[in-house]
C-alpha cells in the first residue's frame, strides 16, 4: 500500500447509491468495523438495501466478519461483482489485496483502490452504502468526504481517554471537511459479569456521552463489552443477524438512523 495516488477527477459516488454513510474512529481497535458490520446487517434487516465498503486498509476485517472467503468475480476484467452475506453487499480491500492475480486492481495504490472499490464495483441500487474507514484522519477520509457526497459520519469510540482524544480529532476532521456528524457511538461502555451480574467500566465511564453533549451531537448508542459480539464477529455471522440483546440494540440504532 502506498505509492502515488492515481489522478482522480469528479465525483466518487456510484450512480445507484442513494446515501453514503461513513463510520470512523480516532483510534484503531475501538470496534469501528464491528459497529459497521452490525449496523449494515441491522439496516438490511430493517428492509434497506445496504452495501458495505471496507476501506480500512490497515485492518480490513469485513471479509472475516461476514464470513467471506471467496474472491469477488470480475467476468469482464473491469467491473467487480461484490459478494453478499447476511443481506449486505460487501466489498473489502482485504479481498482485493489478497488477490495477487487481480486484473482490475492495478498495483497497490491506495487512492486508486478506493476509487475502484467505489466506482468499479457493481453495487447495484442501494439505499445506503456504509464505508468502514481506516482509523484516524488520513487520505482515505479526505478523498471520500470530498468526492463521495458523504451524507453523514458516525464516530465510534470507547470511553477511554486516549480513544476519546483521537475521536475528537476525527470529529474535527469531519467538521473541516464539512461532513455532517450524525452522532457518536460509545462502544465497550460497560462489562456486566455473567457470573455475579456486577457492572465494570473497564475503559472508563461516561466520557463519550459527555463529549457528545459538549459538541451538541447525538449519542447514538452505548454498546457493552459483549462476548457474543466478539465471537459472532470472528465466526463471520454478525451478532446483529441473531435475535439476542445485541441484535435488538443494533436494530434500535438502525431505526434511529432511518428516522
Ligand atoms: P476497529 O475497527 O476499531 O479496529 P474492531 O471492530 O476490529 O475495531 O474490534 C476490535 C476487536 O474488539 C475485535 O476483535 C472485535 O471482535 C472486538 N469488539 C469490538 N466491539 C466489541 C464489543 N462491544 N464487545 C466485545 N468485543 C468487541
Amino acid at each position: 500500500i502506498g505509492g502515488h495516488a492515481q489522478p482522480q477527477t469528479g465525483v466518487m459516488k456510484p450512480a445507484g447509491v442513494k446515501t453514503v454513510l461513513a463510520v470512523g474512529s480516532g483510534k484503531g481497535g475501538v470496534g469501528k468495523s464491528t459497529v459497521s458490520s452490525n449496523l449494515a446487517v441491522a439496516l438490511a434487516r430493517a428492509g434497506k438495501r445496504v452495501g458495505l465498503l471496507d476501506a480500512d486498509i490497515h485492518g480490513p476485517s469485513q471479509p472475516r466478519m461476514f464470513g467471506l472467503t471467496k474472491r469477488p468475480a470480475s467476468p469482464d476484467g473491469k467491473t467487480i461483482i461484490p459478494l453478499r452475506a447476511h443481506g449486505v453487499t460487501v466489498m473489502s480491500i482485504g479481498s482485493m489485496l489478497a488477490e495477487d492475480k487481480a486484473v482490475v486492481w492495478r498495483g497497490p495504490m491506495l487512492m486508486g483502490a478506493l476509487q475502484q472499490m467505489m466506482m468499479q464495483v457493481d453495487w447495484g441500487d442501494l439505499d445506503v452504502l456504509i464505508v468502514d474507514l481506516p482509523p484516524g484522519t488520513g487520505d482515505v477520509q479526505l478523498s471520500l468526504c470530498q468526492k463521495s457526497e458523504v451524507a453523514g459520519a458516525i464516530v465510534v469510540s470507547t470511553p477511554q481517554d486516549v480513544a476519546l482524544l483521537d475521536a475528537r480529532k476525527a470529529l474535527d476532521a469531519f467538521a473541516t471537511l464539512k461532513t455532517p456528524v450524525l452522532g457518536l457511538i460509545e462502544n465497550m461502555a460497560v462489562f456486566t459479569c455473567p457470573h455475579c451480574g456486577k457492572d465494570s467500566h473497564i475503559f472508563g465511564h461516561g466520557g463519550v456521552a459527555a463529549e457528545a453533549e459538549k459538541l451538541g451531537v447525538p449519542l447514538l448508542a452505548q454498546l457493552p463489552i459483549d462476548l457474543e459480539t466478539r465471537v459472532a464477529g470472528d465466526a463471520g455471522t454478525p451478532v446483529a443477524a441473531g435475535d439476542g440483546d445485541m441484535a435488538r440494540a443494533y436494530a434500535q440504532l438502525a431505526d434511529r438512523l432511518i428516522k
